[in-house]
């Protein structure tokens, strides 16, 4: 019989693995991108020699996700999702891909962000194999999280789901909410002439100033008084500008691109009317172009999936987890964007993207285990002889927004052993 993959020494040795593979998003490092592939093979094997079904999707030539599955899939689908890519080795004071454990914590580029909270859904279904889950539990191991997502969003082009388990790193809390952001791109026209021609020349350089005063005084009156009490005010600044093409010229165009980030409850429609309206305020005209836009994430604290990982938490630690929102944004929102209620709980560490990353490694073993509870008590089923929640035959696919309201089963009723 294998060991129990729940076991600390188990899950250190699977995120040791993880961080061991180089997997940096092509997109951010194009000279160090070349490991999605090898890391995703690596968790599939990993999965497959452990009794789960697993296989890649490539979401892109070259750039797959891992996705897995247990259960008898008669019950509800849960999604466990993590990003297997990282950001770029750039300035890094620690050996990235050399994984150390000292103190408690296992050092290396994506202990952190995220391969912690890979491992934990790693060890999660593995220990889900052996169980008898009425439902079903899908792990989607995506690519591409740091860039643009099409991992998670080519996994959700292909599969349905009930809710879903983000495991970025959140410290042990529950967040059930973060921002979403806006990229906008504004463009003035002027009227190019000579420098000396004051009485032909009209400088888009000069409009656009007008209108990023009329922005940061939308910034500062209106936006900033805008709070969601998760995750606090909604906010805009100016990210780049360019513009004229030389001293002497006025300057017939001006490119300016502004970052809102947006609070759960606003559109990218309503972004564009408030710019819009501060470009008329200013007397001036613009053309208002969305370059990228990605939603905010809301997950109401008595949906399904809040309740069983409460109190998967609870029962995992002793204590409730504290509930939250962050500021930054998740591939979360991409499963809430289709339909699936989700939440993000996750590990402990520091230095996301910095010069040294580390996860507790304590921290890994405990989401492990609260994903179990909370899957057995999401899905139904679970370990043997633990009490089965009384539950109505479902279909086997269906979309989320049909889904009949289910209630979460007691957890703290099963054998937590
Ligand atoms: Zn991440």
């Amino acid at each position: 019989m294998q060991p129990d993959p729940l076991s600390r020494d188990a899950v250190q040795e699977v995120l040791a693995r993880l961080v061991r593979i180089p997997s940096v998003n092509p997109a951010l490092a194009p000279g160090e991108g070349t490991g999605e592939e090898a890391v995703a093979r690596f968790a599939v094997d990993w999965l497959a020699a452990r009794g789960v079904r697993a296989w890649l999707e490539e979401a892109a030539p070259g750039r797959p996700n891992a996705v897995a599955e247990v259960g008898s899939g008669d019950g509800p689908t849960l999604v466990l999702c993590a990003h297997l890519d990282t950001v770029g080795t750039a300035g890094m004071e620690i050996p990235p891909f050399e994984p150390r454990v000292e103190g408690g914590r296992l050092y290396g580029r994506g202990s952190y962000d995220m391969k912690g909270g890979a491992a934990a859904i790693m060890a999660a279904l593995a220990a889900l194999a052996r169980e008898g889950l009425t439902g079903r539990v899908l792990g989607a191991l995506v690519c591409d999280e740091e860039y643009a997502s099409i991992g998670a969003s080519d996994f959700v082009r292909r599969h349905r789901a009930d809710a879903c388990i983000v495991t970025e790193p959140s410290e042990g809390r529950l967040i059930l909410a973060h921002k979403g952001f806006v990229w906008l791109e504004l463009v003035t026209r002027g009227v190019a002439a000579h420098g000396s021609r004051w009485d032909l020349g009209v400088s888009a350089i000069g409009r656009m100033g007008r209108i990023i005063a009329a922005l940061e005084e939308l910034d500062r009156t209106e936006l900033r008084r805008r709070v969601h009490p998760l995750v606090g005010p909604a906010s805009l600044h100016c990210a780049l500008i360019e513009g004229g093409t030389g001293l002497s010229t006025y300057a017939a165009e001006c490119r300016l691109s502004v970052e809102r980030r947006t609070l759960p409850g606003e559109t990218t429609a309503q972004v564009v009317a408030e710019v819009e309206a501060a470009v008329r305020r200013a007397g001036e005209e613009a053309e208002v172009r969305v370059l990228l836009d990605r939603p905010p994430l809301e997950c109401d604290r008595d949906a399904d999936i809040a309740r069983c990982v409460r109190s998967a938490a609870a029962a995992v630690t002793g204590a409730e987890p504290e509930e939250a929102g962050v500021a930054y944004w998740m591939d979360a929102a991409i499963f809430a964007g289709a339909g699936v209620p989700t939440v993000n709980y996750g590990p402990a560490g520091a230095g996301a993207h910095a010069a040294v990353e580390w996860v507790d490694v304590n921290s890994v073993v405990t989401c492990a285990r609260v994903l179990v509870d909370a899957a057995r008590a999401f899905c139904g089923g679970g370990a043997p002889g633990a009490p089965q929640a009384p539950r109505s035959p479902e279909p086997k696919a269906r979309s989320p927004a049909a889904a009949p309201p289910r209630r979460c089963p007691a957890i703290a009723e099963e054998n937590h052993g």
